[in-house]
C-alpha cells in the first residue's frame, strides 16, 4: 500500500470532540475534497432510488462520495469481471470518488450465519457467504477508491453475551489483518484505501480494544459498525462512541453506520463522528414522506427558538427524556417506523394543502409542486411520487448536514439542536 493520501484537515474542535473539516486527497487522482461532518450519498448499485444522474444533478450540495454496498454488488460479479473497468464505470459514475461498504444501511441484516473464516451478505436471491479471499477479490473487481474490510457485526443486539462480543473483535482484526496482506500484495489495489472496522457491541472494554487495535494497522480511516438505530439508546452509543474516538488517530476520519435520523446525528458528532451514510433520506421516501425539520442558524429563528416556552425546557434532562420517549418503544425494524422529522403526505390533511412541503427550500419538488399534488401521486401509486419525495429529502437531508457544519463554525451547534429538537416538541404535525 501506497500510504494513505487521504487526509484530514480539522479547522475547529468544538469542546474536545466535535470535529469540523475537510477530508482531503480523495480519489484515484487525490483531486476530490469531502466536509465533515458530513454524509456520503446513498446508492443502490451506484444510483439514488428514484432519481436519474440529470435529476440528481438538479441538487446542489452533493457529497463527492458515492457509496454503494457488496451486498447488492456481489451477484454481479461475474458480468464486472467480464467488463473489467471497474464499477465506476459500469454504473455510469463519473465524477465521483467510490467507497464500498459490506452491508446495506437501509436493510437490516439477519444475524446467526458468521463463521471464524467467512461473513455472509444478502443479495435479491439470498444468502452469500463471502471468505476474505472471495471478499477481496470482489474489491479487485469493484475497483472503488476506499472499501470497508470484512467484519464480523452481529452483536449488535443487545443480547450478544461477552463471549460472543470478544469472538466479533477478534475475528474483525483478523479479517482486516488479511484483508491488508491480499490489499498489500495486490498491484489493482495500490491507489484503494481501507477503512478498518470497529466492533464490541455494548461492551465498553470490548469496543475500546477494538479501537485501539484497528488503529494500529495500516488504515485510512475507521468505520463504526454495530450502533445503529434500533441496537441502544443515544446515551450509551454516545459513551461508546467518545471511549473509541479517545482511542483513534485525530488526522483519520470516523464513519458511523447505520445512523442517520437527525438527532442522532447531532448526538454522534458532538461525541466525535465526522461521517454518516445517507440512508435515511430513502427511509423516509420508501414510506411516503417528506422530511419537515427546521434546520436554520439564523438569528430570526434563534429568537423564534428562544421566544418558544417548549424550547426552553430542552436542557440535558429534556434531551434525555425525549430520547427515552424515542427509544423506549425499540423494536429491530425501528427504522421502518415514521419519525418526528417529516410528514406523511398520504394523510388527508394534505389532501388541500396547497404550500410546498417546505416554505423556501429551493428544491425542484418544492419549487414546482404542492403537497396536495403529493398528496394525489401517492394516494394514485403514481411513481412521480417516490421521484418528487426523493429530490426533496434528498436535498433537505444534505442542507442538514451544511447547517451542521456551519453551527460548528459558529459556535452555533446548540442553536442549531434547540431548532432540530425543538420541533419535535411543539410539532403539531406529528404522527402520535
Ligand atoms: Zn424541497
Amino acid at each position: 500500500m501506497a500510504g494513505s493520501r487521504m487526509k484530514l484537515e480539522l479547522t475547529r474542535v468544538v469542546q474536545g470532540r466535535g470535529r469540523l473539516g475537510v477530508l482531503k486527497g480523495l480519489g484515484k487522482t487525490g483531486q476530490h475534497s469531502l466536509e465533515v461532518p458530513g454524509c456520503l450519498l446513498y446508492t443502490h448499485l451506484g444510483t439514488v432510488p428514484h432519481l436519474t444522474q440529470d435529476t440528481l444533478h438538479t441538487l446542489s450540495k452533493l457529497p463527492s462520495v458515492t457509496q454503494v454496498t457488496l451486498s447488492q454488488i456481489v451477484e454481479h460479479q461475474e458480468v464486472l469481471e467480464e467488463f473489467k473497468d471497474g464499477f465506476r464505470k459500469f454504473a455510469g459514475l463519473h465524477d465521483t470518488v467510490l467507497y464500498c461498504s459490506l452491508h446495506d444501511p437501509a436493510a437490516p441484516c439477519p444475524t446467526g450465519y458468521t463463521t471464524n473464516k467467512t461473513v455472509s451478505v444478502w443479495g435479491s436471491s439470498g444468502r452469500i457467504e463471502l471468505t476474505v479471499a472471495k471478499f477481496m477479490a470482489l474489491q479487485k473487481t469493484v475497483q472503488p477508491d476506499w472499501y470497508q474490510s470484512m467484519a464480523d457485526g452481529e452483536t449488535w443486539q443487545n443480547n450478544a453475551s461477552r463471549k460472543r462480543v470478544r469472538k466479533s473483535v477478534d475475528r474483525t482484526l483478523a479479517h482486516l489483518d488479511e484483508c491488508l496482506l491480499v490489499h498489500q500484495n495486490s498491484q489493482e489495489l495500490e491507489a484503494v484505501e481501507v477503512f478498518g472496522v470497529v466492533e464490541g457491541g455494548d461492551i465498553l472494554e470490548e469496543r475500546v480494544r477494538s479501537a485501539r487495535e484497528t488503529a494500529k494497522r495500516p488504515v485510512a480511516g475507521f468505520c463504526l459498525d454495530g450502533l445503529q438505530t434500533g441496537s441502544m439508546d443515544q446515551a450509551l452509543r454516545t459513551q461508546l462512541i467518545i471511549a473509541v474516538t479517545k482511542e483513534l488517530p485525530e488526522d483519520k476520519p470516523r464513519l458511523l453506520q447505520g445512523v442517520g435520523r437527525p438527532d442522532e446525528v447531532l448526538a454522534c458528532v458532538e461525541a466525535g463522528v465526522d461521517l454518516f451514510e445517507s440512508f435515511f433520506p430513502f427511509l423516509v421516501t420508501e414510506r411516503g414522506c417528506a422530511l419537515c425539520f427546521s434546520f436554520g442558524i439564523s438569528p430570526d429563528l434563534e429568537r423564534a427558538v428562544r421566544a418558544s416556552p417548549a424550547v426552553l425546557e430542552l436542557n440535558e434532562e429534556g434531551d434525555t427524556a425525549r430520547d427515552t420517549q424515542l427509544n423506549g418503544d425499540l423494536i429491530l425494524d425501528d427504522q421502518t417506523q415514521m419519525t418526528y422529522f417529516e410528514i406523511n403526505l398520504k394523510e388527508k390533511r394534505y389532501q388541500d394543502d396547497f404550500r410546498p412541503v417546505v416554505e423556501g427550500c429551493g428544491c425542484y419538488c418544492c419549487k414546482n409542486h404542492q403537497r396536495a399534488y403529493l398528496h394525489h401521486l401517492l394516494v394514485t401509486n403514481e411513481l412521480l411520487a417516490g421521484v418528487l419525495l426523493m429530490i426533496h429529502n434528498t436535498a433537505h437531508y444534505h442542507g442538514f448536514f451544511v447547517a451542521v457544519r456551519e453551527a460548528l463554525a459558529k459556535d452555533k451547534l446548540d442553536v442549531l439542536k434547540r431548532g432540530v429538537l425543538g420541533e419535535r416538541g411543539g410539532q403539531t404535525e406529528r404522527k402520535d
